[in-house]
């Protein structure tokens, strides 16, 4: 059994990151290979993974975003169309969009 942490019960030849499992915490089971951790938890790799996801997450908001504006736009700039946009919303069973359009061009 590995316990954490610092109950002096870790092998030293282990990666010494913690474990989430949703539950509890448990020590990485595998192999030291860059400082005290394995490749998987070494803090650079684990922080480059984090700004790669941060950037993924960055550049999908803002695509959603811009084509938000865009639609809520189309729906305010033209008051004639946007009865037949937010129904066609409703038919495609988008209704919260058709909700928040109606909000916007109150
Ligand atoms: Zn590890």
């Amino acid at each position: 059994m590995s316990s954490f942490p610092y109950t002096g019960n870790r092998k030293p030849m282990k990666c010494i990151a913690a474990i989430w499992s949703g539950y509890s915490h448990s020590q990485c089971t595998r192999a030291k290979s860059i400082g005290d951790y394995c490749k998987q938890h070494d803090p650079a790799t684990v922080e480059a993974k984090r700004k790669e996801k941060f950037a993924r997450w960055d550049a999908e908001s803002k695509a959603k975003n811009a084509q938000y504006a865009r639609e809520s736009r189309l729906a305010r700039e033209y008051p004639l169309i946007a009865a037949e946009f937010i129904s066609y919303l409703e038919d495609i069973g988008k209704r919260e969009w058709a909700d928040e359009i109606r909000e916007r061009i109150k």
